[in-house]
């Protein structure tokens, strides 16, 4: 059920700027709120590798906790390493296993307040994902949350080599290639996290040195609750606070460029 306000959502993404090719998605915090169900998964995972309670981890105890635990560490590891004082090994496991204990987990996701609205405003523009979640447990949630339809790519952790994942830009490089056989012009990146604004400078400084005339313009997503970007070293082309923002911020920042 969509409220009165994504009803009145803009929809004249067509005429947002003739040089927009095509719109690159983060997935966890960004198109569906899957906080709790992935707290869920780390505290079962947690328990299971440490043999500890998860209560006895400040960064698993709450909602809050977790999510600035999350937003106060660039790679994923370092969460499991500083805030659970995990070994390598164990990370290694975490990972090896979050498949499986995700699966498992029945906690229910939705899809934040809006984002039905936008991703069918830019519906005439090739649509993708690059995200740190497996590829598999996305289409999953895609097809649950009737959204896979949007998406003509996904990328997930695996796509990549180890370390070359957000905030590198291989993944959204592969992606944007893969979106616009490499046409001139805009896609716009939109994610929750540091390290997606850091993805889309790091791609746009590769398209500078390679001479490619090509642009991403990244949204800061920051409609999640708990989410403090005071501390983000990168600034994103403009920041929303709902999914229906996107619109009305990106058409400002796209009356500025040529
Ligand atoms: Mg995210």
């Amino acid at each position: 059920m969509f409220s009165r306000s994504d009803r009145e959502a803009p929809c004249y993404a067509a005429d947002m700027h003739e040089k927009l090719t095509a719109i690159v998605w983060d997935f966890d915090g960004t198109l569906v709120d899957t906080r709790r169900k992935n707290m869920n998964v780390a505290r079962a995972l947690v328990e299971n590798i440490t043999g500890r309670s998860a209560d006895e981890f400040p960064a698993l105890r709450s909602m809050p906790g977790y999510e600035r635990a999350l937003h106060r560490h660039r790679h994923w590891r370092d969460f499991y390493r500083v805030e659970l004082g995990m070994q390598d090994s164990d990370i290694d496991r975490t990972q090896d296993n979050w498949l499986a204990f995700q699966l498992a987990d029945e906690t229910a996701t939705e899809t934040y307040d809006g984002i039905h609205e936008v991703l069918a405003a830019f519906a005439h523009l090739p649509q993708g994902i690059v995200s740190l979640n497996i590829k598999a447990n996305i289409l999953r949630f895609l097809e649950q949350l009737e959204l896979a339809h949007h998406f003509h790519r996904v990328y997930g952790a695996e796509c990549v080599q180890p370390g070359f994942q957000k905030p590198h830009p291989d993944a959204l490089l592969r992606c944007i290639e893969s979106l616009t056989g490499g046409e001139p012009g805009y896609v716009v990146s939109v994610g929750d996290h540091e390290t997606d604004v850091e993805c889309a400078h790091n791609a746009n400084a590769h398209f500078e040195q390679a001479g490619v005339d090509l642009r991403v313009v990244s949204v800061g997503a920051l409609y999640a609750p708990h989410i403090d970007d005071e501390h983000w070293r990168v600034e994103p082309d403009c920041k929303v606070e709902a999914p229906r923002e996107i619109m009305s911020e990106l058409a400002e920042v796209f009356a500025r460029f040529p």
